[in-house]
């Protein structure tokens, strides 16, 4: 699945492998779940001549396509798969984007991302500060603005939990104890020179692909935290 581009998915044809209600699994999906602060996918599930909406796509032991209707499709049936690649390409941006921002608040302020939730118009990032005084929002903005202009390659990689465990460099590890130990390899995302954690999300392959950031909001979220909103430019 990791080779399904992060932009512009293609669709893709699978077997109904189950329905149950207006749920659909399919064999293999390149549909991404909702997860780690990024919308699922949505789209179109289609056989000759009948379609349905995929309405947002959610994690399970086998990956869950809600749709409008399962009336006209059978388990067994081969289906076409078309992702929106509009609302995912602004998910994959958001996401990149999520991470150059969390991590320059780390390397200026020490701040600890705590939360997010990305959507397509807008993300929001909660940071816990050692001293949220010393935030400053203009100095955030260009930091990452300019590593949005330096065309850095963004990298996919899958590592052992102990490589990653042990990298000097490697960010937001602690929530892989949530993640079962039955799981060897953890996909890693590397935007050279400026970020390195376990991520499961998808990504632009170079930061020259995305947009610069404007903040639209800082608010404070309890002691010592802060929620910040950011939109891209032109968006
Ligand atoms: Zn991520």
């Amino acid at each position: 699945m990791s080779q399904h581009p992060g932009i512009n998915p293609p669709p893709f044809r699978s077997t109904i492998s189950a329905i149950d209600k207006n749920i659909i699994f399919l064999k293999d999906s390149f549909c991404y779940p909702r997860g780690g602060g990024q919308q699922g996918d949505t789209g179109m599930i289609s056989k000759t001549n009948i379609e349905t909406e995929l309405l947002e796509t959610l994690p399970g032991e086998s990956i869950i396509h809600p749709v409008i209707s399962t009336d006209g499709f059978n388990v067994g049936d081969e289906v076409l798969c078309t992702i929106n690649q509009q609302r995912r390409n602004k998910n994959t941006s958001m996401h990149t984007v999520q991470h150059i921002v969390s991590a320059i608040a780390n390397d200026m302020f020490s701040a600890e991302t705590v939360g997010n939730q990305i959507s397509e118009e807008y993300t929001r990032i909660d940071l816990l500060f050692p001293d949220r005084d010393k935030f400053n929002s203009d100095d955030l903005v260009q930091a990452v603005n300019d590593i949005i202009n330096s065309h850095k390659n963004v990298r996919i990689h899958n590592w052992e939990r102990d490589r990653i465990l042990q990298h000097e460099q490697m960010r937001h590890t602690k929530f892989m104890d949530r993640i079962p130990s039955s799981v060897t390899e953890l996909r890693v995302v590397e935007i050279v020179d400026v970020d390195l954690c376990p991520c499961g999300g998808t990504h632009v392959d170079n930061t020259s692909k995305l947009d610069e950031i404007i903040i639209t909001n800082v608010k404070s979220k309890g002691a010592g935290k802060l929620r910040i909103s950011y939109s891209l430019n032109n968006h």
